[in-house]
């Protein structure tokens, strides 16, 4: 398994070596401007999608650092929280499948 806490120093100490920017809101644009790479990859049928979802998770470890956040402890977390959340199936006027999810008192 990933040490995902190391990878956050890593990643920031290789930022301070670079010299780049410290500012979170570029971080949270540049994290979605890597999306959209991916994105756009994707939809031409090009390589490097897998690469630029890299780069997505480089930007949201290197903000987790910056914030303070353990975003390996948040993920873990969130995935539990996922696989007990409950949903019901509806269908949309079209006929599409949604899935609705039931807020409960643990998870509003
Ligand atoms: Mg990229």
């Amino acid at each position: 398994m990933i040490d995902l806490k190391k990878l956050q120093k890593d990643i920031m100490d290789n930022k301070r070596k670079k010299g780049f920017s410290n500012d979170i809101s570029t971080d949270f644009c540049r994290a979605y401007e890597e999306l959209s790479e991916a994105f756009s990859k994707y939809n031409k049928g090009q390589p490097g999608v897998a690469e630029e979802f890299a780069d997505v998770i480089i930007f949201l470890l290197g903000m987790s650092d910056k914030l303070g956040y353990d975003l390996e402890k948040e993920l873990v977390n969130k995935v539990e929280k996922n696989k007990r959340r409950k949903f019901i199936k509806e269908k949309t006027p079209e006929g599409k499948d949604i899935f609705i999810r039931i807020k409960t008192d643990e998870d509003p």
